[in-house]
Formats: C-alpha cells, sequence, structure tokens
C-alpha cells in the first residue's frame, strides 16, 4: 500500500462508495480505507438463526449508553457498508423536509440546500442503485425529473390483495421503491431473507456492487480492507488535515494526503474527530462550533405485526408496498406530521426472540405464519442533547435522546386503526431500541453557519481547508424516510465537486 496518495476515503458505505464512484478516472490516486473485509457469500448469508438470533455478522464491539450501560449495537463493518444487510427501500426525502416542518415534538430545520439542488443526484443515485419503482403513485411525491429506472417490483399475491383492501378504504398505497436487482439480468430471485440480510447471489443493489466495485475498475482507485483509521493528522496550525493513523494487520502505518474524505458513518464519523483532538483542536477536529457528536438522530420505528388468526400466510418478498398517507398528518384529526409506513421483510420466529422471550416457540412460530409485518417511521428530532461522546477510556457513548415520540405512538395507532379495518382483526407492535442504530445520522451536520455546523454546504469542514465529512452524519434533520439514497444523493453532488473543483478533472 502506498504511503502517499492523492486522496484518503474513510469508510466504503454509501457516501464513501460513492465519493469513489465520481472519483474514479479522475487522474487522482484515490485509496479507500475500510476496516471491514469484503462479506463473503455463502450458505449462512439466508439462515435466519445465523443472522438474526446468533447475529453472525453483527459488529463484535461494545458501545455504553447513557448511563454507561454497554450494549452491542447493530453495526455492520464490511465493505459495502451497512448496505450489506440493508432493506434495499430507497426513498427519496419529500420536498418539504428540506424546508423548516414543525412536529407536534418541536422544530424539524431546513436544510442549506433544496430538494431541487439535490433533484439531480437523486436521479444518478437512482440509476446507480437500479432503484425499482413507480413514479406519480405516492401522494407525497416530490417533483421528479424522470421515472424509475426499472417498474416496480411485482406484489406477492397476498399483498396484492392487501394494496386493493387498503385503496377500498381510501387510502393510497404505492409501491416501495426498492434497490433489488429483479429485472432482466439481475441476480434478485425475489426471496424472504433481504431486510437485514446479506445477499447469497449478489441481487442487492448496495454500495459494494453498484458504487466502489464499478470505481475500482477504473484503475485509480484502490481499496485496502481491514484498514482501522484510528485518528487524523493536522499539521502545526491545526487547519490541514496531513495523514490518517491506521492499523493494518496488526501494525500502525500513516498514510499521507492532499485531500481526505471521513464517512465512516454518522457514529464513527464523530467518535474519530473527537478522538483526532489534537493542540490546535483541543475539542477534536471540525469542531470550534462544538457540535461534532451532537443532534444524534435515529429515527422513532416500531414493527407492525397484523395477523390473520386463520390464514397462513406464504409470501416471500414481503417488501414492496408503503403508505405516506399520514406523513404530513392525518387531516383535521391532526395536523403535524406522523411519519411514513412500509412493508417490512417477512418477519420469521427467530426475530422474535427478542422482544418475545417470554413466549413459547410455537406462539412465535404462529404469530410470524399468520402476519404481514409493517414498519411505521417517524422523524426524529434534532436535539443538541442526544449524541456522541467519546469516554474516558476511548469506548463510544451513545446518548440518544427520543423525541417526537407522541406523534409516533399516534402513527402506530392509526396504522393499527386502518389494518383492522383491512381484515386484520389483531395489530400488536414492538418499537425498536437505542440497540437498533440503523438510520444514524445528524452528528457532523451541514449548514451555512460555521458557528452552528461542522460542515458547509458542500460537506467541507468549514475549520480545515482539505477534510469532507460525507455520510448520515450531515443530515440536518432525519425526516421520516429511509436515508440511504439520500446520503447517495449529496455524496454525488459532493464527489461531482470534489473532482471539478478540487481535482481540476474533467
Ligand atoms: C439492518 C439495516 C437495514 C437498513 N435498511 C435500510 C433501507 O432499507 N433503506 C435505507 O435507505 N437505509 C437502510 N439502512 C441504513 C443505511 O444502510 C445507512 O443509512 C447507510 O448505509 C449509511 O451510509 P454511510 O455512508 O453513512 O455509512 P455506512 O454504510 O455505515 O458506512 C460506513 C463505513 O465506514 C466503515 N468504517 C467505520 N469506521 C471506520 C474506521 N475507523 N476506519 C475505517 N473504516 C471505518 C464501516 O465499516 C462502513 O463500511 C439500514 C441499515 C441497517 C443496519
Ligand atoms: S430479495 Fe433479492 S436482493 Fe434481496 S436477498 Fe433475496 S435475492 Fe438478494
Amino acid at each position: 500500500m502506498a504511503d502517499r496518495v492523492d486522496v484518503v476515503i474513510i469508510g466504503s458505505g454509501v457516501g464513501g462508495s460513492a465519493i469513489a464512484h465520481c472519483l474514479a478516472s479522475s487522474g487522482a490516486s484515490v485509496l479507500v480505507l475500510e476496516r471491514g473485509e469484503r462479506l463473503v457469500r455463502e450458505d449462512r448469508n439466508w439462515d435466519v438463526e445465523e443472522v438474526y438470533a446468533k447475529a453472525c455478522y453483527k459488529a463484535d464491539e461494545d458501545w455504553f449508553d447513557a448511563q454507561g450501560q454497554p450494549f452491542q449495537p447493530g453495526q455492520f463493518y464490511y465493505v459495502g457498508g451497512n448496505t450489506k444487510v440493508f432493506g434495499t427501500t430507497m426513498l427519496r426525502f419529500r420536498a418539504e423536509d428540506f424546508g423548516e416542518l414543525e412536529h407536534e415534538g418541536g422544530t424539524s430545520p431546513a436544510w442549506p440546500v433544496s430538494y431541487d439542488t439535490l433533484e439531480p443526484y437523486y436521479t444518478e443515485a437512482e440509476r446507480l442503485f437500479g432503484v425499482h419503482g413507480e413514479a406519480g403513485r405516492d401522494p407525497t411525491e416530490p417533483p421528479r425529473s424522470g421515472g424509475y429506472p426499472f417498474g416496480p417490483v411485482p406484489h406477492d399475491p397476498e399483498i396484492a390483495g392487501v394494496a386493493d383492501r387498503l385503496r377500498e378504504l381510501g387510502l393510497k398505497p404505492f409501491p416501495l421503491p426498492t434497490s433489488v436487482q429483479y429485472h432482466d439480468g439481475g441476480k434478485c430471485i425475489a426471496c424472504d431473507t433481504c431486510d437485514g440480510f446479506p445477499c447469497k447471489v449478489d441481487g442487492k443493489g448496495d454500495a459494494e456492487i453498484c458504487l466502489l466495485d464499478p470505481a475500482l475498475a477504473a484503475g485509480n482507485v484502490t481499496l485496502c480492507t481491514g484498514a482501522m483509521v484510528n485518528r487524523l493528522v493536522t499539521d502545526e496550525t491545526g487547519k490541514r488535515i496531513v495523514a490518517v493513523e491506521v492499523t493494518l494487520n496488526g501494525r500502525s502505518e500513516s498514510i499521507e494526503a492532499d485531500l481526505f474524505v471521513l464517512s465512516a458513518g454518522a457514529i464513527n464519523s464523530a467518535v474519530l474527530l473527537l478522538r483526532s483532538a489534537n493542540d490546535a483542536n483541543p475539542d477534536g477536529l471540525a469542531n470550534s462550533s462544538g457540535m461534532v457528536g451532537r443532534f444524534y438522530m435515529n429515527h422513532n420505528c416500531s414493527a407492525v405485526m397484523a395477523l390473520k388468526p386463520f390464514h397462513k400466510f406464504t409470501t416471500r418478498f414481503q417488501k414492496s408496498l408503503s403508505l405516506n398517507d399520514f406523513y404530513f398528518g392525518d387531516g383535521e384529526a391532526y395536523g403535524y406530521p406522523l411519519g411514513n409506513i412500509q412493508l417490512l421483510g417477512k418477519i420469521k420466529e427467530p426475530m422474535l426472540r427478542g422482544a418475545l422471550g417470554w413466549m413459547p416457540g410455537w406462539g412465535r412460530q404462529w404469530l410470524a405464519g399468520h402476519s404481514v409485518d409493517w414498519y411505521a417511521m417517524s422523524e426524529d428530532l434534532p436535539d443538541p442533547e442526544s449524541r456522541v461522546t467519546v469516554r474516558d477510556d476511548g469506548g463510544i457513548c451513545l446518548s440518544w435522546r427520543r423525541t417526537n415520540t407522541a406523534a409516533h405512538a399516534r402513527l402506530v395507532a392509526r396504522t393499527k386503526k386502518f389494518l383492522r379495518a383491512a381484515g386484520f382483526p389483531i395489530v400488536v407492535s414492538q418499537t425498536f431500541s437505542k440497540e437498533t442504530p440503523s438510520h444514524q445520522c445528524g452528528t457532523v451536520r451541514f449548514g451555512d453557519d460555521p458557528a452552528k455546523a461542522p460542515l458547509d454546504p458542500l460537506c467541507k469542514a468549514y475549520d480545515h481547508e482539505n477534510l469532507y465529512v460525507v455520510d448520515a452524519g450531515f443530515f440536518p434533520s432525519s425526516a421520516a424516510v429511509n436515508p440511504a439514497l439520500t446520503v447517495a444523493a449529496q455524496a454525488l453532488r459532493v464527489g461531482e465537486h470534489l473532482r471539478e473543483s478540487e481535482l481540476k478533472a474533467s
């Protein structure tokens, strides 16, 4: 491995891989440092006991909560980052999500960029990820410059029946945009082990397959796996990053570069900046505002199981339907945003053991066999005291202050109500815990004011002339849809800027 390159990218998730994709064939030498390895195709990819009950792919590390209690976070350190196990939902934020929005629990702040600015990059992100969907069906859909690259994944017959029933109730269910490669030439077989599982046949449109591998093929981008970045090093002024310190095969190495892109994920990027404190930057890098690690958000999410006691469901690919009827409220009944509802991957018995450990196994089997499984998601609002910090012993402390919980409870209650009306007499729910930071964001926010945000609107650190932070950390608000497509869109925008303005490549 070279000890000096033009550009170092830390992390190969959505943000890092999208930047690498933009810098392919730029003429610059680009090194991607990824702490994980490539996730191997193997039988246990689709083994629910291995993946859920034994958590075989989950990161083997402990974080600590605000009370100092350790927990094992739902983090996945592989080439491609968390997208190796993601649920493939690829929704754009609503145009209104980029402006200020009043919620029952407080104000969701405006972004420093508008939806119109990101629209072309959303389009490009959907193309690169091969997203399936159908424009014009989602009642809150933002303006689009074109259709989806592929038509919607067809519903399994039972889900088509549910969609019909919801329409009869006056709701507007729409095909959930997804990046499974279920089209001619694609490898997806629409199986029942997608959400939370790796794909055994490489059919998932993830950051490794859609962004990084094509970038590596260009020749100027190199990937180094098993490379744990511990620290960014500045020059004496503290203004310029000169190197990263990496642990590689148990050895410490230093790699120098002209430009650094930190894309370690919202939590780990904040941690790296804080751990890199030095005399010139005593509170951590990019942190003259004191905001690094603050405003951690993670969505309020609940699994909602709609049960038909006398019907055994045989659905395989369940994740094909969504509703935004209550995204901005519930008509005259409620004037504040509630959030998004979408189908989950099919729930199976081992997935219920954590929450329903008291129940006999046959009871959980029965539940999983008789349910259609939904995911209700409400916005988590930014709170400066909801934050990531580094403990004195170097450990990661995640003090998540959930916000806007009354709106989420109302969304879950509203979901249960319409599902009962749709013919599911029993509907139960379970809220996701802090151990599932799947939609982590907000910890290194971008903004127009350096006193309030570590990053400028192009994700460049205000405090350092050659550092960009490009992952879900830049979100000033979390909206109420899944984050990956928005991370990709902004990363493509930043990547274009780096290529044209920083590297002067055509
Ligand atoms: C189970 C699950 C399901 C999900 N489903 C969806 C979905 O359906 N739709 C959606 O939009 N989003 C989904 N998400 C969220 C989505 O995966 C993330 O929003 C997205 O991956 C964020 O991209 P990122 O670039 O911010 O970070 P990540 O994808 O987390 O990438 C960060 C990368 O940095 C590496 N890294 C971290 N620290 C270091 C270090 N110190 N040195 C070197 N490398 C480092 C990590 O190994 C990782 O590869 C899901 C997440 C999970 C866990
Ligand atoms: S649904 Fe398709 S993409 Fe998802 S795991 Fe199954 S085969 Fe892979």
